[in-house]
């Protein structure tokens, strides 16, 4: 039996670890750091360093790295190693506060949407303190956020800490307003639901789309699919089952809280759900998750897909972003109460939330953007484009009596005032389960679930904390120049209530009739990459981030100028990849297979010529319109990439492009092939079908 408690964490330089090992004062000073961000004075940072080396050579460490995550969507490293020579040529293992502290790194290679000059190649990575060092791989790891030489963020952690911290001051305004003195400190908490698929790794192997996209570009619908929902919380098979048991203890050694798992809607699709954590922490657990889910397939002969649609026909996977905003004090703000001021006070944030995402639709929708999720959004499996709250029935109920001044049913039939003692109890997590909103309260947290799965979290909550930060500034302001409390208070909600409610939809998201429905209402419906990231540059985005410090306005343009650019980049790299799996692989399949056929009826005719020869005719003419139409379908996708290749055009003219003529010249060309999928023997296929995938993991 293992000790998991004792393996949980262990090669983590955690809080216990920092206790064990810096002295008192040298501890203390880095708790001031995390807990109000003060500056790290260097010599502090030089013991610290020095405990962290003799720790992490303990534990059979010989290198360090600054640990950071470009807007490559992954994660970035360079190691060096601790040794530093000393006379009579040897060497001795030195690791500096300055080396801990501060790196920097040629970054001329990472996407920086022009923020940085090629002449201005150094990028910066500075120690984030509130996110613990561990080892891996012999290496000590140091999370790190990467910025250039100006200090303009190059990566997703920096603006998720900026966003935090204007949270944070928000927050405490408003619990101050309630007479919540004794909190210091809010946190927003994350826990992200991780879809994946494992299959074979013979099979990957033998298909080129897989190995550049991620996702299968041909293939045929398999005999059996997701139909009798057969896989869905199945009892798993043994091979994934030690793939499970593998990956959590190496996520536990980080300490990662990894928690549920279970096999998903799609054959060979699982998921895993960690318990929550302070939201940077859970988005470098999250990126260690996804490099840990493909790295331990590797060892079970498995792949692991990230990718948010692999497989046509069948559901794609996600990552659903649960948040909420915790206290230092144990608080959840978003736990409804027990007593009608808590539930004020609770009534106050859901508002802020309401509105936050009403008002900044267009900002949570382009934060989950990417080619990949343009196949899952309003597919009827994952959330529609239109981004709306799910409350459930009784708290929508709670909410329209206080908007009407009309009671509200409970046990006791109360009249719903604010700041009175007749707020009623609230219903605690009565809440039914609504999975087609994209936006759901489940409680005591709201789950984002339009997230793709190879997503990193850091984005939509940036946009979240912002957006909510903006929101209770206001409050906050409104209420503190407030002579009645209570009657401003009641005020403010209802006026919320009554302007945001159309953001609030409890039916059924994949409806047709609810995308109508949003129409009327005037929400917006952003269905590609290409239609939302426009909104990145919207004056009234730029100014709600340049506000609270979370994005400058050239980094807003930059992150603009960097998606757009990687959609089209996305989309090229799969469109030459269905060119070359046509002409290199299918062309030649299709071509000996008509030559069988032809063989095949002359050898009967030449033998026997009163024979029908049905079976071979009939075939051969489908497999040879087929390979025409397919020819034909290549050179019209090789056109229009051609186009799109041209150089000169605008990033936004060349992303709608790929969306108009790429993509649907892609899915013709895919239809073609396979369409002779079907026709063709299996021996002469070149790739692994569907159903060889989906089923070969025992
Ligand atoms: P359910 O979906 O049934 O409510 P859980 O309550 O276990 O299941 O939550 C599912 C996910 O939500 C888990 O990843 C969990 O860590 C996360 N979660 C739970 N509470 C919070 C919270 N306060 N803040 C952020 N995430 C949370
Ligand atoms: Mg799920």
């Amino acid at each position: 039996m293992k000790d998991i408690p004792a393996l949980f964490g262990c090669m983590v330089f955690n809080d216990q670890v920092m206790q064990e090992r810096l002295p008192e004062a040298t501890y203390q000073a880095l708790m001031r750091t995390k807990e109000n961000g003060r500056k790290l004075d260097p010599s502090v940072a030089a013991v610290v360093a020095a405990a962290m080396k003799d720790w992490a050579i303990e534990k059979g460490a010989t290198h360090f790295t600054h640990w950071f995550q470009p807007m490559t969507g992954i994660t970035a490293e360079k190691h060096d190693s601790f040794i530093s020579p000393v006379a009579g040529d040897k060497v001795i293992m030195e690791f500096s506060g300055k080396e801990l502290i501060k790196g920097e790194s040629d970054a001329s290679s990472f996407p920086s949407g022009g923020l940085r000059a090629t002449f201005e190649a150094r990028g910066y990575t500075a120690w984030d303190p509130t996110s613990y060092a561990f080892i891996k791989d012999n290496t000590l790891y140091i999370p790190t956020a990467f910025c250039s030489y100006g200090g303009e963020a190059l990566d997703k952690k920096t603006p998720l800490l900026r966003s935090m911290e204007a949270l944070n001051k928000q927050v405490l305004r408003v619990l101050h307003l309630f007479g919540n003195e004794d909190v210091t400190m809010v946190r927003t908490t994350v826990g992200p639901e991780q879809e994946y698929f494992l299959i074979d790794k013979a099979m990957y192997d033998r298909r080129k789309d897989l190995i550049n996209t991620g996702r299968t570009l041909f293939g045929a619908r398999p005999s059996k699919g997701q139909e009798l929902h057969d896989h869905y919380y199945g009892a798993i098979k043994s091979r994934v089952a030690a793939y499970m048991r593998d990956l959590d203890e190496e996520l536990w050694k980080l300490g990662v809280l990894c928690k549920t798992e279970h096999n998903e809607g799609a054959p060979a699709q699982h998921e895993m759900a960690p318990i929550f954590n302070t939201a940077n922490i859970a988005a470098d657990h999250d990126q260690l998750t996804m490099e840990l889910m493909k790295k331990v397939a590797a060892r079970h002969d498995l792949v692991c897909l990230l990718h948010e649609k692999p497989f046509a026909g069948v559901n794609g996977s996600g990552k659903h972003n649960n948040w909420s905003i915790s206290t230092n004090t144990g608080m959840n703000l978003l736990e409804p109460g027990d007593t009608p001021h808590e539930n004020a006070q609770f009534l106050l944030f859901l508002c802020a939330v309401i509105k936050a995402v009403d008002e900044y639709q267009d900002m949570l929708r382009v934060s989950i953007a990417s080619a990949g999720n343009d196949h899952r959004l309003g597919a009827q499996e994952a959330p529609p484009a239109v981004v709306s709250i799910f409350l459930g029935d009784e708290l929508t109920a709670i909410l329209e009596s206080l908007e009407n001044g009309t009671a509200y049913a409970t046990k006791e039939q109360v009249q719903m005032k604010v700041g009175v003692h007749t707020l009623p109890r609230f219903p605690k997590d009565t809440t039914d389960r609504n999975r087609t909103s994209p936006f759901a309260f489940t409680g005591n947290k709201f789950e984002f679930r339009m997230l793709g799965s190879s997503q990193p979290v850091s984005e939509p909550n940036v946009v979240l904390n912002t957006a909510v930060a903006k929101q209770l500034d206001e409050f906050a302001t409104e209420l503190e120049g407030a002579e009645d409390f209570n009657g401003a208070l009641g005020a403010l909600i209802r006026r919320v209530i009554r302007e945001h409610k159309r953001i609030i939809f409890n039916g059924n998201g994949y409806d047709e009739a609810w995308t109508e429905e949003a129409k009327r209402r005037g929400l917006l419906n952003l269905p590609t990459t290409a239609d939302c990231l426009p909104c990145y540059i919207l004056p009234k985005n730029i100014a709600l981030f340049e506000k609270y410090g979370v994005y400058s306005e050239a980094e807003m343009h930059s992150r603009y100028d960097i998606y757009l650019t990687n959609y089209a980049k996305v989309l090229h790299i799969e469109a030459h990849t269905m060119v070359s799996m046509t002409q290199k692989d299918i062309v030649p399949a299709v071509i000996r297979y008509g030559r069988e056929l032809a063989e095949a009826l002359s050898a009967k005719r030449a033998a026997m010529p009163s024979l029908a020869c049905n079976t071979e005719t009939a075939l051969l003419e489908k497999v040879s319109a087929l390979t025409d139409q397919l020819t034909d379908r290549l050179a019209c996708l090789r056109q229009v990439l051609a186009v799109a290749e041209q150089p000169g055009q605008e990033p936004q003219t060349v992303a709608n492009y790929y969306r108009d003529e790429v993509i649907p010249a892609m899915d013709a060309l895919r239809q073609s092939a396979d369409g002779l999928e079907v026709l063709v023997a299996k021996d002469l296929w070149p790739f692994p079908s569907y159903g060889d995938m989906l089923f070969s993991v025992r």
